[in-house]
């Protein structure tokens, strides 16, 4: 923490300002674990990742990308590095695209590209974090995926340039893309959307929310499903679920300190109040082994965790 306060009183006033020393993680994840991050650097723009990010290569300080926080579980022992906190936030529309930062709210920005008149986005409703989070990580459900709709997307490489690529330099997959955990930042995306039925796909959107409510735990802290589906046994066929599985071998039963499997999902793990990142990673580590002594399948985690 010392080499943190040295490095923040090394840095232009400007940016000093901005950044933040000791930010417990658990006030920046959805599953609400994990200790203090060193320095927290928020990005409001591209000259803000540019000169966070070259301060973090020039001082050889670890550094982590962060969007909503969703889909990561962070350690109790905090994090030593910078946190880029990826916060541009801008949505100009030009015809039926939307340009849109990469720190916007996904859900957000859905209703707003319907308050627009702009549908397509709507299957997504409900998804939490932010659009960056989305891109790198293929958000989807009820099979769609956000990689269907982008255009264009500006990043920032880990070598510190600026580029604006098509759809094919992220290789988008099943909850994957070539961009994850690379150290390249999603600023910015174009996604083309349609001119369609507002109300129905408003309708839809709803209908989303509702279903989510009934089998996520909306109100709980989660980082939602802990383990990848696997994948289909016939192509063309729908992948099997790795819930069903957790459930078959007896998930929903295990809880490990104050983390639990959550009672209406077997992959989800909920934080009951004060959980610790050990008690999330045994209860983690349980879950999938009892998966690979029943059926002999080994789960993959979707959930990032991120090393102190
Ligand atoms: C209740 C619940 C339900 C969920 N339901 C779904 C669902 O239906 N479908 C689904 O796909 N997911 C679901 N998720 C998981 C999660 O919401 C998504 O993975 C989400 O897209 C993650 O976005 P985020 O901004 O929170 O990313 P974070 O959790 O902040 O980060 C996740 C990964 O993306 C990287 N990253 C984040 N932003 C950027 C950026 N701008 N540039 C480069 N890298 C970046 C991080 O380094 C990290 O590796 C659910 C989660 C919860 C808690």
């Amino acid at each position: 923490m010392d080499d943190a306060r040295t490095l923040l009183e090394s840095l232009p006033l400007d940016l000093q300002a901005q950044v933040q020393r000791s930010v417990p993680l658990n006030s920046l994840t959805t599953l609400q674990v994990g200790g203090p991050a060193a320095l927290l650097c928020p990005v409001f723009n591209p000259e803000h990742a540019l000169r966070f990010q070259a301060l973090a290569l020039d001082r050889q300080i670890p550094f982590f990308i962060l969007g909503g926080g969703s889909n990561v579980l962070a350690d109790d022992r905090g994090f030593r590095g910078l946190i880029l906190h990826v916060s541009t936030e801008n949505l100009d529309r030009k015809g039926d695209t939307v340009r849109a930062g990469a720190g916007l709210s996904f859900d957000g920005l859905i209703e707003r590209t319907l308050g627009l008149g702009l549908t397509g986005l709507e299957f997504a409703s409900g998804i939490p974090g932010t659009l960056g989070g989305a891109l790198v990580g293929n958000a989807g459900c009820y099979g769609h995926e956000i990689g269907e709709f982008l255009v264009e997307a500006l990043l920032l490489r880990p070598d510190g340039r600026l580029e604006t690529v098509g759809p094919e330099e992220f290789g988008f997959r099943y909850r994957e893309t070539d961009l994850r955990e690379t150290g390249t930042v999603v600023l910015e995306a174009v996604l083309r959307l349609q001119r369609g039925d507002v109300d129905q796909a408003m309708n839809l959107r709803h209908e989303r929310i509702l279903d989510r409510r009934t089998k996520h735990p909306v109100d709980q802290p989660s980082a939602g499903s802990w383990f990848r589906n696997l994948a289909a046994a016939e192509p063309g066929e729908r992948r099997q679920a790795a819930g069903v599985l957790l459930e078959q071998a007896g998930a929903k039963d295990m809880s490990e300190g104050k983390a639990r499997v959550f009672a209406k999902h077997a992959n989800m793990i909920i934080n009951t109040g004060g959980a610790t990142s050990a008690d999330v990673l045994k209860l983690a580590a349980r879950m999938k082994f009892a998966v690979q002594e029943k059926f002999g399948v080994h789960l993959v985690e979707e959930v990032r965790y991120l090393e102190p």
